[in-house]
């Protein structure tokens, strides 16, 4: 008998139908011979719309606050699904993250998780039970309940999947699988049959929101591997897994972008040792994450330094940033959200040289502006303006011709 983990994403759980649709697919899986633990996201849009009611009466909640808020949207979903079972004649239970001993840190909206307890849904998986947990959130050491960020439920499913040593992890979501691009941004993006993890979790973290990249990290910690398919239908996805031959595997496997990030700039600071460390520890002290980081070379005794955050985290920057602008004698903060960032990603790049020029020409001949570069062994990402970004993303992919199938790539 095999244990699989399954997730479903708010679009595969977003009406009565669709969750009536799933709960289907799940007794399948389990008249199939198998146990079958389930993980869900908020009913599509659920967590979207908490966040606008909080917002509703306060401008900038308190965190914890929103934890407890947000949690609720996966209730609601994990208990109408196991109805569902339920009404189809077969046995199923529901659990919140707390219930079921999802161990987190305790940075709120963004806790990472430490350690799962899955004794509760081993108990309830022998006695017949589908076991259904909320994605997307557990408790801290004083008992507070956490969020993971944004599309946290994908973490869920996999931390879970590791936890339980379980045989399979497939995460359900709206699209067929893991494509060269966003679909949504580029008409012929490619389905992947398969992608290595270091790749998708470029990928993720510079904005595939297919899968959250904390998912990523430990199914490489744990070697789980993931098949991200549709809910809709019954073809093959993505496999996710280890690196194979990278030799094999194409220069560039897929490309990215985000809108969600700012610029700051910071002009006119003493040129220095001592200024950066000053300016980034009050940062992370606040436990706000830097991205790219870019100094200019020093002119006269002063020099200008840029780097991008979570738009989210801008106003919270703001308020870390002022006593900091004083104390390095600063002139000048600058502030821009107006940003796209762009990336390409393939393992390949470890063994091909000329990549990041290839992309530059590209954009300067579609005469994109780059405003901040930086790269990885395996990515090259820059900085334009936002509403260049799709455009760019167009160009890269078309450039690189991901569109094509590349035959080595079953070596993976
Ligand atoms: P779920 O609710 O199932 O977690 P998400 O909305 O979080 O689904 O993620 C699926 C979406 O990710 C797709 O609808 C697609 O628009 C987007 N996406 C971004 N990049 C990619 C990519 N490279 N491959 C597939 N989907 C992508
Ligand atoms: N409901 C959460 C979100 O919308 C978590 C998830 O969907 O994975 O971000
Ligand atoms: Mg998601």
């Amino acid at each position: 008998m095999a244990l699989i983990v399954q997730k479903y994403g708010g679009t595969s759980v977003g009406s009565p139908d669709r969750i009536l649709n799933v709960a289907k697919r799940i007794i399948a899986s389990k008249e199939a011979g198998n146990q079958v633990v389930v993980v869900v996201s908020a009913m599509g849009g659920a967590t979207d719309g908490l966040i606008d009611l909080a917002k509703k009466v306060n401008k900038r909640p308190n965190e914890r606050e929103m934890d407890m808020l947000l949690s609720t949207g996966e209730q609601v979903s994990a208990s109408l699904l196991a109805m569902a079972i339920e009404a189809l004649g077969h046995k199923a239970i529901s659990f919140n993250g707390f219930q079921v001993g999802i161990l987190t840190d305790s940075s709120h909206t963004k806790a990472k998780i430490l350690n799962i307890n899955g004794d509760r849904i081993k108990k309830s998986l022998k006695k017949g039970n589908v076991v259904i947990v909320t994605g997307f959130q557990g408790r801290d050491e004083d008992d507070n309940i956490t969020t993971l960020g944004r599309g946290g439920s994908d973490t869920s499913a996999v931390a879970i999947a590791a936890a339980l040593l379980a045989d399979e992890c497939e995460i359900y979501t709206d699209v067929d699988g893991v494509y060269t691009a966003d679909p949504r941004i580029v008409k012929n993006a490619r389905k992947l049959s398969k992608i290595a993890c270091d790749e998708m979790l470029e990928l993720a973290s510079l904005g595939a929101k297919v899968m959250q990249s904390r998912s990523i990290e430990f199914a490489k910690k744990f070697g789980v591997t993931i098949h991200v398919r549709s809910s809709f239908n019954n073809k093959i996805g993505t496999i996710i897994t280890e690196e194979g031959d990278e030799m094999e595997a194409p220069v560039v496997r897929g490309v990215t972008s985000t809108i969600s990030e700012a610029k700051v700039t910071i002009i006119g600071v003493p040129d220095k040792p001592g200024i950066a460390a000053e300016i980034f520890r009050e940062i992370s002290e606040a436990n706000i994450n830097i991205d790219m980081i870019i100094q200019n070379v020093g002119e006269q005794g002063t020099t200008d330094l840029s780097f991008t955050v979570e738009a989210a985290d801008l106003d919270r920057l703001k308020d870390v940033m002022k006593p900091v602008e004083k104390n390095v004698s600063a002139k000048k903060i600058t502030y821009d959200s107006d940003i796209g960032k762009v990336s390409i990603v393939g393992v390949g790049m470890k063994s091909h040289s000329g990549i990041a020029y290839k992309m530059f020409k590209v954009l300067a001949e579609k005469k994109i502006n780059i405003k901040m570069i930086s790269t990885s062994e395996i990515r090259v990402s820059v900085v334009v303006e936002q509403e260049k970004a799709a455009e760019a993303v167009n160009a890269l992919h078309e450039a690189f011709e991901l569109d094509k199938e590349i035959i080595y790539e079953a070596k993976l």
